[in-house]
Order: structure tokens, then sequence, then C-alpha cells
């Protein structure tokens, strides 16, 4: 028997939702729902300079306005409570422990500045790639550097070739040690990096078909590689197009008038929004007022367009004044 579709929001409530968000979570719940699958709402907290109980309220009740509904997860809870990866720092720490057993973490004391030096490897997607020096610190060296700065925790990638088929970018092949080293897993703070949070919950979760933007797609051999270590089967992956502007700057939270603040004062309801948003996806041939339910028998990955799409907001904005 097939098992059932699990599928995820993972949102970051670091701000209102905008365009670029909603394009995402639409397509995800279109994803799962049209699999007949079911969605948990995990709450990506873990930053707690950036990010808010008060944003992940707002945040739920935006899903809810919009029709996005989840079976569990956020405020909901569920048989995996607690869902807010603020709360789930003893999972995280017992995931680390077992990376620390087969001997793959180490600590590192770069500073930023050390770390971005104009002589480090930059990846094509603007990312570092670390050098390894504090791989091969003495335990000597190690307990100096301690007295000094709080480090922070990295794990030892194996020269491994991880490569996986994703739903609509196809076949994917990463050789780690070249296109992501040794990564953090713990920051200095005592924050757990993305990485292990989002690999470790979505095993545990039960997730096994994850949705999201193509942004994350670098992501993805780390993700991997992170649960194939801790004795999970990976989940299958599916990145979707981001929204750009016209600069070729990716739409985020800056893009103030785009935002669920700003849609909820100007509809009264979702559905031009939601025909917006599908028409962009390219499962409607023009922009018109439908419900999240109507789209779900439209969904087809075949049918997302190959690359990023750019959007120009007035022009977006003019569209859904005539709906
Ligand atoms: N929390 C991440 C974000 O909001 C998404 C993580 C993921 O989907 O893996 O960008």
């Amino acid at each position: 028997m097939k098992s059932q579709v699990v599928g995820r929001f993972a949102p970051s409530p670091s701000g209102r939702m905008h365009l670029g968000n909603l394009f995402s979570c639409l397509l995800c719940w279109l994803a799962v729902r049209s699999a007949g699958g079911k969605l948990i709402l995990r709450i990506e907290d873990l930053d707690p300079q950036r990010t808010s109980r008060a944003l992940s309220d707002l945040l739920e009740e935006d899903l809810r306005w919009l029709g996005l509904t989840w079976d569990e997860g956020g405020s909901t809870g569920g048989p995996q409570t607690p869902y807010y990866q603020s709360q789930r720092g003893e999972i995280y720490q017992a995931a680390l422990e077992k990376l620390e057993a087969l001997g793959l973490c180490y600590p590192c004391f770069c500073s930023r500045a050390e770390l971005h030096a104009a002589e480090a490897p930059h990846l094509s997607d603007g990312r570092v790639l670390y050098s390894g020096r504090c791989r091969h610190l003495t335990p000597v060296e190690r307990e100096v550097l301690s007295a000094r700065r709080r480090p922070a925790l990295r794990v030892q990638v194996p020269d491994e070739t991880i490569s996986f088929t994703d739903l609509r970018c196809g076949f994917q092949q990463e050789h780690l040690p070249d296109t992501c080293g040794d990564f953090l897993i713990r920051r200095a703070d005592g924050v757990f990096a993305y990485q292990l949070a989002v690999s470790v919950d979505d095993a545990l979760m039960g997730v096994n078909l994850v949705v999201r933007g193509s942004d994350l797609l670098t992501s993805t051999p780390r993700q991997i590689w992170l649960q194939q270590t801790l004795g999970f089967a990976p989940p299958q992956y599916g990145h979707i197009p981001l929204l750009l502007a016209p600069d070729g700057r990716r739409l985020s939270k800056r893009d103030g008038d785009l935002d669920m603040a700003h849609f909820r004062s100007q509809l009264s309801g979702p559905e031009p929004l939601l025909g917006l948003l599908a028409w962009l996806g390219g499962l409607l041939d023009r922009p018109e007022p439908v419900s999240a339910s109507e789209l779900i028998p439209l969904f087809d990955w075949e049918k997302l367009p190959d690359g990023d799409v750019t959007v120009a907001a007035d022009q977006l904005l003019k569209a859904l004044e005539k709906f």
C-alpha cells in the first residue's frame, strides 16, 4: 500500500507573509492536497531575534483567511507537539549528540570577517565555502581559543556526492566538499542551525514531500546527507519557481505593498489573490477569482513555469483592482 503523502508549511515568522511566500504556500498546499495528503504547519522560529509568536499567530490567521488549511501543527498541535522550532531544542540537541558520537562535529572559532575574507571561495549562489580551517585544530589550540570566544559547531562532510530527482527541477547532484563544505549545525550563540533543525523535523514529523522555493534547492543535498547520517529516509523534494521583481531581486518582505496586510485591507475575500497566484503558477490561463479548493484538480507539476517568474508590483496591484 502506498503511504499517505505528508507535506509541510515551514514558514519563518519574521514578518507578514508577502506575495512570494503566498506563492510557495499555495503551490505546496495544492501539491499535497491534490495527492490526497496531509499538511503539517511547522513554525520555524529558531532565531529569537528575528521571529515572534505574535507574527506566527498572524501568519496562521492569514492562512485561514486564504483557505490554506493544515491538519496538525502550529497552535493546533498534534502528535509531534511542539511544532514551534523554538521549543524543540532538546530534540536538536539529541541529534547533535548523535553526530558528535559519530565523530563528525567540531567547534569553529572563525569570526564573520574571517569566514567572508576575500580569498574565501565563493559559490555561485553567493555562499562562502568553508575552508575547514578549524577542523584541524589541536585540543590545546581549541582550549586556548575557547577561553576567548564561544565557538559555533560544524559538521564535517565526507567526500561524497548526493543525488536526488526533484519533482520540478529534475536530476540534481552535488559533491558535498565542493558545494557546501563543512557546515554549521549550531551557531556560536547556541541557536541550532536551520539545516539541522529542518532535517530532523522533516524526518520525525514523517514528512515525505517537501515543496518549497527553489532558493532552497542548494540546501537539499545537505539535508539529505544529514538525514541519511542520522538514519532517516529522506523525503521527496519539489522546488518551485521564485517570484522576482523586475530588477531580478527576489520578492521579499521589503516589498511592503505586496504583503498580506495590504491585500487584506483591499480585498473582501482571497479569491482574486489566489487566482492571480494560480495564473502566475501556470495553473490558470488568465487571472480570475477562484478558491483554494477549486484549484486542487488543476494542480500539475508539469504546468509550473520552468524558470523563475518576474512580476511587476504595480501591474499586479492593478490587475487585482480590476477583479
Ligand atoms: N523556514 C524557511 C523559510 O521560511 C523554509 C524552510 C523550508 O521550507 O525548508 O524560508
